[in-house]
């Protein structure tokens, strides 16, 4: 078998279209496939499908995936068609290898693709000797075409985000449907113009902001508005994992002001007192418990009123969970500590919000994942040069899309 015939096999390649050339270059290190039309061959004009003639050619180049360590490249003169019937005009056809105006073949996309889930963008890159930006191209163009297949008419409870980028003064939001346990969008920014662009982008995909029944956020006053505004029929849940979240702040700040004072007993404990007593080993139990039982110290104030809010989340009931609450608040609001004092405040002021997790049962162990989720796409999206790039990274972690315009890999 002639090689032209073997490749053009290998590659799918079809009538009209033919192998007509392979060369292979030791020196650079390249295996170049010229593929070619037999003279008089007509080809479906793209407008409207009647076979026209060809009217003239443009030479392109496709970077197709690598001949064992060798990069390897499809050349085509690609034809354009001039079509005699109404409003179709000269126009390029579409080759079978390749999506109009990628420099890829499908199936080097499709590889892209593939690998993109479990290794970081610019590895790939330097893997292939592309520019990550070619790459983030194609990564966002195939989460753009399969975000337009969603259907979003039963989405009805949903969970938003923050998370800082790179210049830590921007952010970029994200929305979860926290029943399907997916990405439904990300944007940038952090207010509460983000739940408008949210909903307009539900609408698109006939979803119904009306439909929407729960929320759950942090308790920052740009989502409580966003949500007021655009999800009229939502009930707000401040999620436990930031209700948490900012009492360990809270508490991480008495303990690193006292450290200051006290290092000889507080110094290297942060961890200890951050994380739950359940995870800790018997060597960290005992240095936690030394510190906690030594002195009168601030720190394990701030530490027992942790506890005993995360402790309102074990409550089995909502009343269950207002009588832990509200006991939690009368010894938090007369603290002596100012921070803990706040705590105090800020709950109180999202006193519904917070026991309306324990009617709404959205499932926390999701809301604690999204953070998580989030992380693994920075990662993953790591040097992503622009928010547009980490969205399109978390829509492929979190966001179960279907890329039905994907070839499929050979197996
Ligand atoms: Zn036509």
């Amino acid at each position: 078998m002639q090689p032209e015939v073997l490749f053009g096999h290998a590659l799918g390649i079809a009538p009209p279209w033919e192998v007509t050339e392979v060369s292979f270059s030791k020196e650079s290190s390249r295996l170049d496939i010229t593929i070619g039309f037999q003279r008089g061959t007509t080809f479906p004009c793209p407008v409207c499908g009647a076979m026209v003639p060809v009217y003239d050619t443009t030479e392109k180049e496709w970077r197709h995936m690598n001949f064992f360590q060798y990069e390897a490249y499809l050349h085509a003169k690609v034809p354009r068609v001039k079509c005699p019937n109404e409003g179709c005009g000269v126009k390029q056809v579409k080759v079978p290898w390749a999506r109009a105006g990628s420099g890829f073949t499908l199936l080097f996309e499709a590889l892209v693709m593939t690998m993109c889930r479990d290794m970081p963008v610019n590895v790939i890159a330097r893997l292939f000797a592309v520019t990550d930006t070619r790459l983030w191209r194609v990564i966002n163009t195939y989460v753009e075409m399969a975000r337009a297949q969603e259907d979003y008419s039963d989405v009805h409870r949903v969970g938003m985000d923050e998370t800082s980028v790179k210049r830590s003064q921007d952010y970029v939001t994200f929305f979860f449907d926290l029943d399907k346990k997916k990405l439904l969008f990300g944007t940038t920014g952090n207010g509460n113009e983000t739940v408008k662009e949210f909903v307009a982008d539900l609408k698109t995909h006939n979803g119904d902001p009306e439909q929407v029944t729960d929320a759950a956020i942090d308790m920052s006053k740009a989502f409580i508005k966003g949500v007021k505004e655009q999800l009229p029929n939502a009930v707000t849940t401040f999620d436990p994992f930031h209700v948490i979240k900012l009492m360990n702040d809270a508490m991480a700040k008495v303990r690193a002001e006292e450290a200051k004072l006290f290092p000889e007993i507080l110094k290297k404990s942060r961890y200890l007192f951050l994380k739950n007593p359940e995870n800790l080993t018997s060597e960290q139990e005992q240095r936690l418990n030394a510190i906690i039982t030594s002195q009168n110290l601030k720190s394990t104030e701030a530490y027992l009123h942790k506890l005993n809010l995360q402790n309102v989340y074990f409550a089995e009931s909502r009343q269950e969970a207002e009588v832990l609450l509200t006991h939690w608040y009368q010894d938090a609001s007369k603290s002596s500590l100012k921070l803990i004092k706040k705590m105090a405040n800020t709950v109180k002021d999202h006193w519904s919000g917070i026991l309306s997790h324990f009617d709404s049962n959205l499932t926390t162990g999701f809301l604690e994942g999204i953070n998580s989720l989030i992380q693994a796409a920075k990662a993953r999206a790591r040097g992503y040069r622009n928010p547009r790039n980490l969205i399109a990274m978390a829509f492929l972690i979190a966001g179960k899309l279907r890329f039905t315009s994907l070839p499929p890999l050979p197996t």
